[in-house]
């Protein structure tokens, strides 16, 4: 049986780079849920349509083959992107189209991974709703959009603050105001407000937390200095 940690939260909250470190430190296979609905969202782009037509929305989940490589694609990674993306994820048939694959990915991880760490939305609630450890990572609206700002300033696209944070918001209410799987925290779940921690911080409580939950311990870690 795979171990499977559920991390779940809000566009820039940390969650992504915390899953992916917590993969990292448990020797764990690492999804991200996200990545799914901006392939589905960039491929109804891509055929000339609006990703809020749920009849398109839908074909593209049905025909989406993550097993290819297709969630490496760099522009998966872009604002727009992010936003075809929440547009998408609010079709119940796109959400039922990608639901198999997410758990298979947590019951049997690839490369014969021990465990499987999925970080999303809904991974909690209706993904894996009986995951070993579930974390829900969340900061304010201002920090998360200003962690935004340097991350793509940092890649070198520019961006104006007023913009980031008003698309933050307007994905905010997105997610957490659909009638499916809207974003919420599992009521089993731990819920880790980074607001005021650095990376660091945010990773030792994360790993704390998944370390008590499941007895294991993570392995290579070198203690802080
Ligand atoms: O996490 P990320 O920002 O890449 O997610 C992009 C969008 O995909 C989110 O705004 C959300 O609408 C959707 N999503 C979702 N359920 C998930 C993961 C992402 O609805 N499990």
């Amino acid at each position: 049986m795979s171990v499977v940690i559920a991390i779940d939260g809000p566009a820039a909250s940390g969650k992504g780079t915390l899953a992916k470190r917590a993969a990292l430190a448990f020797g764990f296979a690492h999804l991200d849920t996200g990545s799914l609905y901006r392939a589905v969202g960039m491929a109804v782009l891509r055929a000339g349509m609006d990703p809020s037509d749920a009849e398109a929305a839908a074909r593209a989940a049905w025909d989406l083959h993550p097993e290819d490589g297709i969630l490496d694609d760099p522009a998966l990674r872009t604002d727009e992107a992010a936003q075809a993306a929440s547009k998408v994820a609010a079709v119940p048939a796109v959400r039922e189209a990608l639901l198999e694959f997410q758990r298979r990915f947590a019951s049997t991880p690839p490369g014969d991974a021990p465990g499987a760490v999925l970080d999303g939305r809904d991974i909690g609630t209706v993904v894996c709703p009986s995951a070993d450890a579930k974390l829900f990572v969340t900061a304010s609206v201002e920090v998360r959009a200003d962690r935004r700002l340097k991350e793509l300033r940092g890649r070198g696209i520019p961006a104006i603050p007023s913009d980031v944070l008003e698309d933050m918001k307007a994905r905010d209410a997105r997610d957490s105001q659909r009638a499916v799987a809207p974003l919420r925290p599992a009521a089993d779940a731990f819920v880790l407000d980074t607001s005021a921690l650095d990376a660091e911080q945010a990773f030792a409580e994360a790993i704390g937390f998944i370390g008590s939950k499941t007895g294991l311990s993570p392995r290579g870690l070198k203690p802080r200095a």
